[in-house]
């Protein structure tokens, strides 16, 4: 059989290729030769299967891309605290280069430029020289990536010579007290960051590396704690895609961030990470093909965040009643995910149930747990023995302690 996933991501670049408003960027002179018309699309799954379409290993410099995974290197290298001592998480309303600062000083969120050269500045140690703090971002951003990234040293020099703007917001936090280190150093390093090179499938692998925990699917390897990707990921669906967040989150509904070069990237959580790369961006400064890529990935496949999955009422896969006669055991059997709403299904199942009687719990159909929902099942099995009821538990995959 052909896979029909590579087919469908054509059609649907093809289909959305004919979105050609907008314009390459002008500022940042370096970017401005860019071909309009390039046009990638990749799809990265959990078990870092990289599906791609179109010009999808076109290199182009990640730009704002950068900020969710710097503001991840800095949240695991200082912690959560010290990260939100000096830059906030609430949307701004603003577009990405504005004076956002809040009452006390601090930026108000990681993901527009005022926030992330102040996020720059607390990777790694606070003892770090500028040099080594590059590697530290270079060597972060390529283990999300899962090959070694390279800056685009012209790009860089470009953005560097025309930095006045961020100079400017750097100086503002810095006399607000609430920048670690030096102004220029931290819109130099920023800038480099920028700088760093990716394509569309780069991008995917990143973005499921952030909706898989912090896992690289195709390398392997744990790239930071699985909770910073949960501050990551809610800071980005806040506030990724500037003053359109509110917008994108109702319509496309994934976690996103983009950058001025024409990517875009998006990370739903345990499912997939998208990349898209197109030049010409709308006037809020996003990629305008890319958008119009992820509304329709993410209307024909189903991926709004906020589509309620229907798990919870399928819980109980059948209960076997002990016969008219009472020989035989009552099974309750369960399948699916067992998540809160789901074990919160069970439970009350069980409690419900006559308290003398012996049962077996049956959990073969059971296709995997969360912490929450093992501990609760694991709590209801204490609980029924503690009543002396007789509790057998058929579990192959081992998900209970209980046995
Ligand atoms: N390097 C760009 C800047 O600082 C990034 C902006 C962006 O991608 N939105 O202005």
């Amino acid at each position: 059989m052909r896979n029909p996933v590579p087919d469908l991501l054509d059609r649907l670049r093809r289909e959305c290729a004919d979105a050609d408003g907008g314009e390459v960027l002008a500022t940042i002179p370096e970017l401005a030769d860019a071909d309009p018309d390039l046009f990638g699309v990749a799809l990265c799954t959990i078990d870092g299967t990289v599906y791609g379409s179109g010009d999808d290993d076109h290199r182009f410099t990640i730009q704002s891309i950068s900020k969710p995974f710097a503001y991840a290197l800095a949240l695991a290298d200082r912690g959560r605290d010290t990260v939100l001592e000096h830059v906030g998480v609430e949307p701004s309303g603003d577009s990405f280069n504005e004076i956002s600062l809040e009452q006390s000083g601090r930026p108000r969120n990681p993901m527009i430029n005022i926030g992330a050269v102040t996020t720059h500045s607390l990777i790694g140690d606070p003892k770090l020289s500028l040099e080594e703090r590059d590697a530290r971002v270079l060597a972060g951003l390529s283990a999300f990536a899962g090959r070694e990234l390279e800056v685009d040293e012209a790009a860089f020099e470009s953005e560097r010579a025309e930095a006045s703007r961020n100079l400017a917001l750097a100086y503002l936090v810095h006399a607000q007290g609430k920048l670690d280190g030096e102004p220029h150093d931290a819109v130099d390093g920023y800038t480099r960051q920028c700088a760093l090179l990716v394509d569309a499938r780069d991008l995917a692998v990143m973005a499921m590396t952030l909706a898989a925990g912090g896992r690289n699917p195709v390398t392997g390897e744990q790239v930071v704690p699985t909770w910073v990707c949960t501050q990551v990921l809610s800071v980005m669906a806040t506030c990724g895609m500037y003053d359109a967040s509110g917008q994108w989150m109702s319509t496309v509904g994934i976690p996103a961030k983009s950058g001025v070069a024409g990517g875009l990237l998006g990370a739903l959580p345990g499912q997939v990470g998208i990349g898209a790369f197109s030049p010409r961006l709308d006037e809020i400064g996003n990629s305008v093909r890319g958008v119009r890529a992820f509304e329709h990935l993410s209307a024909e496949l189903g991926l709004h965040l906020m589509h309620a999955p229907e798990v919870a009422s399928h819980v109980l896969y059948g209960v076997v009643e002990p016969d008219a006669d009472g020989d035989g055991v009552r099974e309750v059997q369960l399948q699916g995910t067992m998540h809160f709403a789901a074990v919160d299904v069970a439970l009350r199942e069980l409690a419900a149930l006559p308290d003398d009687e012996p049962i077996v719990l049956d959990l073969t159909r059971v296709a995997s747990a969360t912490v929450v929902g093992r501990s609760l099942l694991n709590e209801a099995v204490e609980r029924m023995r503690a009543d002396d009821r007789e509790v057998r538990v058929t579990d192959p995959d081992g998900l209970l302690d209980a046995r």
